[in-house]
């Protein structure tokens, strides 16, 4: 691919938030190679740069970004035997989707998380107890720094809740993955992919703008976690509670900034209910944080990206 850097281009779109300021150089990547040449652009010219894929997990500033912006789109994939073979920008559940149709499945509750597969894999993305770390991926990934390409088994990928190695370690970018799936019937899987978009739907408004849920549902001491096992009639677990409950509880549901709102029907998604800015979302989320360590010592810590 011979390279084409734009100039100023408009990031809000590209983001579910619909927040945010131009790039000021901008490509689109599809491959590895065109990662690679999209990195080597950035470094021949002492530009940094920054990986911006399905845009459901971040927040642009909005004077916007004084860099390249990689903008990691579409790819390729394919089916051969129980294997799957994706470029790292394919859209998951586009993915979960093509797997069904060939009798392929064992994922299908991830259907409905926005996003690519490379952004669902460094932030082991996860929904209905089940999570990317739970499926057996290889993930080739690229080193921007030794220009390095290295292939990840699962064991190796650090995975955790909201984590993994290529969270913790942003030098690494992921370029392709391959997936083992299961052999299952296509009716069985497209009912189950339908049947979890569909409690998504119903459990909280998934066409919004928002980034998903803003907060990681942080560790508390077993106080709390008791309750909110009284006040839910929930298990916590792995001593962890839903931000969404914090938040609602320390009288932060609904509060809004400028046009940043805590939902109503999930506190834990800050939603751009018209004009939002960035400011206006960090303003919100700096007053939830206080207030939660107000009412309970807890510190929350964001899930989405600010990205700078
Ligand atoms: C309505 C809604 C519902 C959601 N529900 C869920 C849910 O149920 N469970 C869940 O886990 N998440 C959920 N999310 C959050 C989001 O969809 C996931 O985090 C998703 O996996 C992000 O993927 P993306 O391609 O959009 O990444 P982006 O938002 O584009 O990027 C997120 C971060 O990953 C980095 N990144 C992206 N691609 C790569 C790559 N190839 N290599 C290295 N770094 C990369 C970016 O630089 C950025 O720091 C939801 C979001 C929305 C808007």
């Amino acid at each position: 691919m011979t390279l084409d850097i734009r100039h100023n281009v408009p990031l809000a779109p590209l983001t579910t938030f619909n927040i945010g300021g131009p790039a000021r150089y901008f490509t689109y990547v599809r491959t590895e190679n065109d990662m690679r040449e999209a990195v080597l652009w950035a470094k021949q010219k002492s530009i940094d740069f920054v990986i911006l894929s399905g845009g459901s997990n971040v927040l642009i500033p909005d004077e916007g970004l004084n860099k390249l912006v990689i903008h990691v789109i579409k790819g390729d994939f394919s089916i051969r035997e129980q294997s799957l073979t994706a470029d790292a920008g394919c859209n998951l559940l586009k993915l979960i989707r093509a797997a069904s149709e060939n009798n392929l499945g064992g994922w299908e509750k991830l259907a409905g998380i926005p996003g690519t597969i490379g952004g669902a894999i460094r932030g082991n993305a996860g929904a209905f107890g089940t999570e990317i770390k739970d499926l057996p991926v290889k993930v080739r990934a690229l080193n921007y720094k030794t220009s390095e390409i290295k292939e990840f088994q699962n064991a190796d990928c650090g995975f955790a809740y909201r984590r993994s190695f290529f969270k913790d370690n942003p030098e690494w970018i992921i370029t392709n993955l391959a997936v083992r799936l299961l052999k299952v019937a296509e009716v069985e899987s497209i009912r189950l992919i339908e049947y979890t978009i569909a409690e998504r739907e119903q459990r909280h408004l998934q066409n919004i703008q928002a980034a998903g849920s803003y907060f990681m549902n942080p560790i508390v001491p077993p106080v709390i976690q008791e309750l909110f096992e009284n006040d839910k009639g929930l298990k916590s677990k792995e001593n962890r509670v839903p931000a969404g409950w914090l938040i609602e509880r320390a009288g932060m549901k609904g509060v809004k900034v400028g046009d940043a709102i805590s939902s109503i029907q999930h506190p834990n998604y800050l939603v751009n209910d018209g004009n939002a800015t960035a400011k206006d979302v960090k303003q919100l989320a700096q007053s939830i944080k206080d207030a939660v360590h107000a009412k309970f010592g807890v510190n929350l810590c964001e899930e989405a990206v600010i990205l700078s």
